[in-house]
């Protein structure tokens, strides 16, 4: 893909699962690569394979639903982001009923304040220049809700409009904002959602029944996506929302 050499991307929860697959697939596209995560031995250790890769990596230590954690974190990497992917994100599965306002608050707080505390933190920068590719991994749940996952869907449905709303308020500088959706992914948060329901085995069994495909997502199948829509060659697509979900969800 053209344009994404000698770029700095920043990609939040980069650490593991989803979005230690972006970090690898920009990384061998030739970009500089920062990941955000409050999981500081993962984040090294992520950072030491892209080193060992031939790539550069950078480390940002931050809980990114902490508004200055972020800004302090961002301001050390001393970098320019040509390229921001918000992939930090965290669920419960419960039913809404069950759930606590607690609950909602951090899920909201990581899934949406979080999106919103880096691109807050970024974008100016971004504006500065006269470009910058904003990409958010929010979830099919935001789309066309998902039971058990109220907040969960409400924050993902939150990060779809923010997102949306800065494509397009910035639509005339040079920056692009665009949003990609996972459906059930084999990652370490697929798992902790589904053994924390009542019934894991009915649940894994509803989730691919639900998959038109008949398989869960695999990690390395978002990052292609966000490549793409971090390139050149997406340079006139804004304030869209696509799903890589296998066909899960099929929206117009
Ligand atoms: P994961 O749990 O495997 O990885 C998430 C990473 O985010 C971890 O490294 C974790 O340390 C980091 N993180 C969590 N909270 C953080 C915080 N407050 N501050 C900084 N870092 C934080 O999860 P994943 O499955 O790879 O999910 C990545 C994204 O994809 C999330 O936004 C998730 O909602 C979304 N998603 C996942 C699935 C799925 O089935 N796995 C489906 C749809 C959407």
């Amino acid at each position: 893909m053209q344009g994404l050499k000698g770029k700095t991307v920043l990609v939040t929860g980069g650490a593991n699962g989803i979005g230690l697959s972006i970090c690898r697939r920009f990384a061998a596209a030739g970009c500089t690569v920062a990941i955000m995560d409050m999981d500081a031995t993962a984040a090294e250790a992520a950072a030491d394979e892209l080193h060992r890769s031939g790539a550069t990596a950078l480390v940002a230590v931050a809980d990114v639903s902490d508004y200055e954690q972020v800004r302090q974190a961002i301001a050390g990497l001393e970098s320019d982001i040509d390229i921001l992917v918000n992939n930090a994100g965290w669920d419960r599965f419960m039913p809404f009923v069950q759930t606590t306002p607690d609950l909602w608050h951090k899920v909201l707080g990581i899934n949406l304040f979080g999106a919103m505390n880096t691109v807050h933190s970024v974008l100016p920068g971004m504006l500065a220049r006269g470009q910058g590719r904003i990409i958010a991994i929010a979830s099919d749940s935001g789309r066309v809700g998902a039971t058990g996952e109220v907040s969960y869907s409400a924050s993902k449905g939150g990060v779809i409009a923010m997102t949306k709303a800065v494509a397009r308020e910035v639509a005339t500088s040079g920056v692009t904002a665009n949003v990609v959706c996972p459906g059930p992914t084999d990652t370490a948060m697929l798992s902790a959602v589904v053994n924390s329901s009542s019934k894991p085995d009915k649940l894994s069994d509803a989730l691919l029944r639900a998959i038109p495909m008949r398989r869960l997502g695999k990690s390395d199948d978002v990052a292609g996506m966000v490549a793409f829509l971090a390139s050149d060659e997406a340079s006139f697509i804004t304030g869209q929302v696509i799903s890589v979900s296998g066909g899960l969800t099929m929206c117009g």
